[in-house]
């Protein structure tokens, strides 16, 4: 048998999830957003998952590709658009919607002959100044799309750089900002990543774009997925492969940092940050092994971790090892390891098998 280090991939959870943001939108309508193989839970099955959604997002040509040999034959969106001629023929090819938010694409829509293939989303920079037109340009960048959209839907869009925190008041001035740009032209909006689904529901709009949420992990600072009713979609585990008495006095692993403060029984497990186990997690990380917590001890290898097993009865070489999932939150592995959820969740690499349920 291989090594038995895996991440489960729970489609039904995936399912309830978006049947949560369901509940919350109202109205509105659903972008899921699939980028990044799908949050690194697998595009090709999660967007089978899907099929409830309005729109599926992407961010690349290649993931809009994937979506369509799996079937997804409905309104698939390229969240940063075309970048260059190639992927511009490609959007076409796919029938994807394309964000546009920069000069450079206005100028890449007017040399390509055709018209975009189907609606066209506007951005507007509401102060987050990533991506988008400036908002006093609104009213003349939409005149210039309407003569590409050649009777589609132009659909006006922005993004929130700090709707996680509810208290912060970035994210109303966003929307004063993005209100005020486009008061003049008719057109669907789009304003709300996750954290605005929860935290901001005057921004919901036309169309909501969940991503982080439909994984299972909250988007909040202070709401747990469990307070929002999300289930986690990943479970990531692996064996323990070997169980070792170190004394008291002894290092364990590279750099020798951590020195045993007693007589320890050390557990191996097998992942490391070659399968994207944070290599910063600290000291007390926690894991679950059979279930029961204990703390990661000394440093993240590239296949293997070390766990101090000293006070968990009964362990034995091939248990189970749950790095995050049912019963220990990826939220709460990321404050130990100095990253956010979706930094994890989307650095589980391809050698990690991915199993259905
Ligand atoms: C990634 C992304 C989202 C989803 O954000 P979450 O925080 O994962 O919900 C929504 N909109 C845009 C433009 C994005 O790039």
């Amino acid at each position: 048998m291989s090594r038995n280090t895996t991440a489960q991939i729970d489609l039904a959870a995936i399912r309830h999830n978006l049947s949560v943001v369901k509940n919350l939108a109202g109205d509105s309508r659903i972008v899921c957003v699939v980028k990044a193989d799908a949050y690194g839970h697998g595009l090709s099955r999660v967007c089978r998952a899907l099929d409830d959604a309005d729109v599926l997002a992407v961010a690349t040509t290649g993931e809009g590709f994937s979506c369509r040999e799996q079937g997804w034959a409905g309104r698939l969106l390229l969240l940063e658009g075309p970048s260059n001629a190639e992927e511009f023929d490609d959007a076409v090819t796919l029938g994807a919607e394309m964000v546009v938010h920069h000069e450079s694409q206005l100028q890449l829509l007017a040399q390509r002959k055709i018209s975009a293939p189907a609606a066209l989303w506007l951005k507007i920079d509401s102060g987050m100044h990533r991506l988008g037109f400036p908002p006093e340009r609104a009213t003349e960048v939409f005149k210039q799309l309407q003569q590409h959209c050649n009777g589609r839907p132009l659909i006006l869009m922005s993004h929130f750089a700090c709707a996680d925190d509810r208290n912060n008041p970035m994210t109303e001035r966003q929307i004063r900002i993005f209100d005020a740009s486009v008061a003049s032209l008719s057109g669907e909006m789009s304003l709300a990543n996750s954290a605005a689904i929860l935290n901001f529901p005057q921004s919901h709009r036309d169309y909501v774009r969940p991503g982080i949420m439909l994984y299972g992990v909250s988007p909040c600072t202070d709401r747990s997925a469990a307070d929002i009713g999300l289930q986690p979609a990943m479970n990531l585990g692996c064996d323990l492969i070997a169980i070792n008495q170190v004394s008291e006095g002894e290092s364990i692993g590279y750099g020798a940092g951590f020195i045993c403060p007693h007589d320890m029984l050390v557990g191996v497990a097998a992942i490391g940050y070659g399968d994207g186990y944070p290599r910063h997690a600290e000291n007390g990380t926690p894991v679950l092994v059979n279930g029961q917590r204990a703390a990661l001890t000394g440093r993240v290898s590239m296949d293997m971790i070390t766990i101090d097993l000293t006070h968990l009865e009964n362990a034995q070489v091939g248990d189970r090892v749950t790095l995050w999932g049912a019963g220990l939150p990826v939220e709460e592995v990321a404050q130990w390891a100095n990253a956010i959820p979706y930094e994890l969740i989307c650095g589980v690499t391809a050698r990690v098998k991915a199993i259905m349920v």
